[in-house]
């Protein structure tokens, strides 16, 4: 039997469990003009601003010198608050105490704390977000809203791939699969061959992995099925955490190999909610699904101006968590860099704005002056080369910091299976100066057998620390 939502001791007005017959998780929000949603938002910002200060040190600091009369009659208005950014978290954390283990930025007591998560990152002190139980439902609400937007059900059964609970993709994603009421068999963590088995005897209808990982398992998923003898039952792929997607050829790969054409990529920011984006029906970008308990801006990530969200536009993506008790965010920089895809009504009926994210802001790279996105040196790389390279490339930088190039750029790419080996010197040529021409950057590539780059299961890194990886 499945949970309902009112049988939650929660305060959060939740939805019910919705069966195969509804269109929407939350029709209200979903199908509201989103200049209405956007000026409800600011309401919400405006009534949370001066209580947030008293609760949290972090912001008393951060909101020292804002009017204390500040009125937020639109979402525009909030230039008028500082950024928050990773440091400032960063900082803040780093003041613990005892009773306050999530540092200045902990804005509820740890009687009221029921949950910390960890940030994914792969270098450095990972950092630490709390939520309270009212936080866990609001988590809940805005992830099964995600996952319904991409097709996910009540009789779904549904593989979670992903391995760490205490990562924000590991247990927020697994509460919002229940919420829907599917069926969650948390696989994560199982060796790869048995996640496979297990997929095929539990009847598998859905996954959500990383894209790497799909694209990895979609290699494997044929054999698997000869070796256990049970069809697939796979209708439903939810990829994300990398920006593999926009690439229709890996798309295609996935597709073919997993045999199910409802691919949705997903993405959301661990810090804020795990997941708030996701790919309707229509397939043109990831609608915003959070928009009950998180409001957007969109930002030149250079001189921090709005950025109108309007089709075609590119900037950083900023988000105010304005529903969240242990660890507030305002105006949180992501760095994730997004192109919009559609602004106006979708086909499926939602309004909030469609987005592709085309990298982070802080894996820019600059060649002699030049800015480029080491996802679009692949992108162009796959699309150009299709067939003669596979799409998994690496990009070396020689430390962590490194962002500026005074050398061509090194980028090992692999070689499509059976490509001739006398062939490799002409189609490095080829590949360096495609990318000459196209993105005024030059390159210096390595041609590697096919296979050879190693398909992480976490998370698949395009850049590459030299000595490190
Ligand atoms: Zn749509």
């Amino acid at each position: 039997m499945h949970a309902t939502a009112d049988q939650l001791n929660t305060s959060v007005p939740v939805q019910r469990v919705r069966g195969s017959d509804h269109a929407y998780w939350n029709e209200e929000l979903e199908s509201m003009s989103w200049p209405e949603v956007e000026r409800w938002q600011a309401q919400q910002i405006m009534t949370m601003l001066a209580p947030l200060r008293a609760r949290s040190k972090l912001y008393e600091q951060l909101h020292a010198a804002v009017p204390a009369g500040l009125q937020l009659r639109s979402l525009a208005d909030l230039a008028a608050l500082p950024f928050t950014l990773k440091d400032d978290i960063r900082n803040a954390q780093d003041r613990s105490s005892d009773t306050q283990p999530f540092g200045e930025n902990q804005a509820a007591s740890l009687e009221d704390i029921v949950q910390a998560l960890a940030s994914s990152g792969t270098t450095g002190q990972p950092l630490h977000y709390a939520l309270t139980q009212r936080d866990v439902d609001i988590f809940t609400d805005a992830i099964a809203n995600t996952w319904f937007t991409s097709g996910v059900r009540k009789h779904d059964v549904v593989a979670h791939l992903v391995g760490l609970p205490m990562v924000a993709g590991g247990l927020p994603y697994a509460d919002g699969f229940r919420r829907i009421g599917a069926t969650l068999c948390w696989l994560g963590g199982f060796p790869t061959d048995r996640i496979l088995r297990e997929m095929r005897r539990l009847r598998a209808t859905a996954l959500l992995a990383t894209t790497s990982f799909g694209l990895y398992l979609s290699e494997q998923w044929d054999a698997v099925g000869r070796e256990t003898g049970v069809p697939s039952k796979l209708t439903k792929i939810l990829l994300g955490g990398e920006p593999g997607l926009n690439q229709p050829e890996i798309r295609e790969r996935i597709t073919t190999g997993l045999q199910t054409s409802h691919l949705r990529e997903v993405m959301g920011l661990g810090d804020v909610i795990a997941a708030m984006w996701g790919e309707c029906d229509a397939q043109d970008g990831m609608h915003f699904n959070a928009q009950k308990y998180v409001a957007l801006e969109l930002i030149d990530p250079h001189s921090g101006e709005a950025i109108p969200w309007q089709e075609g536009a590119t900037g950083e993506i900023v988000y105010t968590a304005f529903a969240r008790d242990a660890t507030p965010l305002i105006r949180y920089r992501s760095r994730d860099h997004a192109l919009v895809t559609g602004v106006d009504r979708c086909t499926c009926g939602r309004t909030s704005p469609r987005i592709r994210c085309i990298g982070r802001t802080d894996d820019m790279l600059i060649y002699k002056g030049m800015n480029v996105f080491p996802t679009s040196i692949r992108d162009l790389i796959s699309e150009r080369f299709a067939g003669l390279v596979e799409p998994m490339m690496r990009i070396w930088k020689e430390s962590k910091d490194q962002v500026r190039f005074d050398d061509p750029i090194p980028v090992d790419i692999e070689a499509a299976s059976g490509l001739e080996k006398l062939r490799y010197a002409g189609i490095v040529q080829e590949i360096e100066h495609e990318v000459r021409t196209q993105l005024q950057v030059r390159i210096a590539v390595t041609l590697l057998d096919s296979g050879s780059l190693p398909r992480s299961v976490y998370k698949n890194s395009l850049l590459a620390v030299r000595g490190t990886a």
